[in-house]
């Protein structure tokens, strides 16, 4: 089976490298990949990935090239292709293709189309307006009281969720978002919700349009510096299973949230195949949904598919084809712990260039796999290349084990202005 990836990311690389573990697989193409996908090869051959530069949002030359290729199957990993539509143009030209159409991807690039999804189809979640006019917006923001949450409606980047501590800094930010425009046409419309407090974790479900299959939880840390300080990221780290939630509450919140998205999904013909994603926080009032996403959580995937035993090309197949009701996921009993390390600027700048040092005796570990995010090779030597640079990744018997193992191989990588959380897992202890 030939296989095209698509993305360049930490999350891609583990797509990747759990994908070549398949016997299914005789070859693999990633686009535009990195330096790490670039040295994975497929366990069935041992033939290398090939990574090709087209860009993740250049749809009609993707579409070229797995046409030319004939890849039996596309993955695609980040969330702007599925919001350009990149599995319905494939569908068209009858290209086998794992992901969410364009509409079921709004749940991801439309913050109004989820909220109110979630208010019809009784999905537990912030109290909320959903609001087109500033005036009306700030009258709405003062009604929720002092603290509150202004989130553009488009896809900004991962910038346009406001979290604003005051009134005036509910003003200001709608002032930024509605009047000034800063994320441009992402801002014409806006959700604000109020302000939840409690533990947040984050949700996976893989979908075939009928059925879900729920993966375990997982924590993210999406500021910059440790003890939640600092700016917000893409995601600083992250590590499974979440302890907050046991098996029981764990299916129970899966109830709470995908029984009723999935019911609202065939009212409203949403054929949704891929991996529904939601951020979620554990209330005192139960767990309440802070936004969907409708693409694996990077770096969620980095410690899911380290302990995910099914064959993942069966499961996309499965999800695919609609039949993931026969299948039971399968994980392994490893707690596991991944740690960004981001160049010196992350969130504010990229890096580019300097070389990474270090990563041999990093793989010289036993269950450990640093996978790449924003690499590049310069001739023979990887140097960096964005602004999360690695997601060092270890698994082990217990999430102390396996933080302890993701930290001595952290330490053995050097790059310069390299940056990473010291604190990567220790809300689970
Ligand atoms: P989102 O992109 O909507 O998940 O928002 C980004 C981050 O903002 C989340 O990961 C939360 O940490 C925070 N956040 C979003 N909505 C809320 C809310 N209603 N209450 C508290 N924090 C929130």
């Amino acid at each position: 089976m030939k296989l095209l990836v698509i993305g360049s990311g930490g999350r891609e690389h583990a797509l990747v490298w759990k994908l070549a573990q398949s016997p299914h697989v005789t070859r693999t193409w990633c686009a535009p990949g990195n330096a790490g996908i670039a040295g994975e090869r497929l366990a069935k051959n041992q033939s290398l990935v090939e990574c090709v530069n087209i860009s993740a949002e250049d749809l009609p030359n993707l579409l070229a090239f797995a046409q030319e290729k004939q890849a039996d199957l596309t993955v695609v990993g980040p969330d702007n292709p599925l919001a350009l539509g990149i599995v319905d143009l494939f569908q068209k030209h009858r290209l086998r293709i794992w992901g969410p159409t364009r509409k079921a991807a709004q749940f991801e690039s439309s913050k109004v189309f989820s909220q109110q999804f979630m208010e019809k189809y009784g999905i537990p979640t912030a109290r909320a307006g959903t609001l087109d006019d500033a005036d009306a917006a700030r009258k709405f923001a003062a009604s929720l009281g002092e603290r509150c949450v202004v989130k553009a409606d488009g896809l900004a980047l991962g910038k346009g969720v406001l979290i604003c501590a005051s009134a005036a800094e509910a003003r200001k930010a709608i002032d930024e978002v509605m009047v000034k425009k800063t994320f441009g046409a992402a801002g014409a419309r806006v959700v604000i919700q109020e302000f939840l407090e409690g533990m947040e974790i984050s949700l996976h479900a893989l979908c075939d349009g009928k059925t879900y299959k729920l993966f375990p939880a997982s924590q993210d840390h999406k500021r910059a510096l440790d003890n939640d300080q600092g700016l917000n990221t893409g995601g600083m780290g992250a590590y499974s299973p979440a302890p907050f939630l046991n098996d029981e509450q764990l299916s129970k919140a899966g109830r709470q949230i995908l029984d009723p998205w999935l019911r609202g999904c065939e009212a409203e013909g949403i054929d949704f195949r891929g991996v529904l994603y939601p951020g979620v926080m554990l209330t005192k009032d139960g767990p309440k949904v802070l936004e969907f996403n409708a693409r694996f959580g990077d770096p969620e995937t980095q410690v899911y598919l380290p302990r995910l035993e099914n064959d993942l090309v069966e499961l996309f197949d499965a999800s695919v084809s609609g039949t993931l009701g026969t299948v039971e996921l399968q994980w392994s009993a490893a707690a596991s712990v991944c740690v960004v390390m981001a160049g010196g600027d992350y969130p504010r700048a990229s890096s580019k260039g300097k070389p990474i040092n270090g990563l041999e005796e990093a793989a010289q570990f036993p269950n450990v796999k640093v996978f790449h995010a924003g690499t590049a090779l310069a001739g023979d030597r990887i140097v960096t290349n964005g602004g999360r640079i690695l997601g060092v990744t270890a698994w082990a018997k217990d999430l102390r084990a396996a933080q302890t193992a993701a930290y001595t191989a952290v330490d053995k990588i050097h790059f310069e202005g390299a940056h990473f959380r010291r604190d990567i897992a220790a809300k689970a202890h």
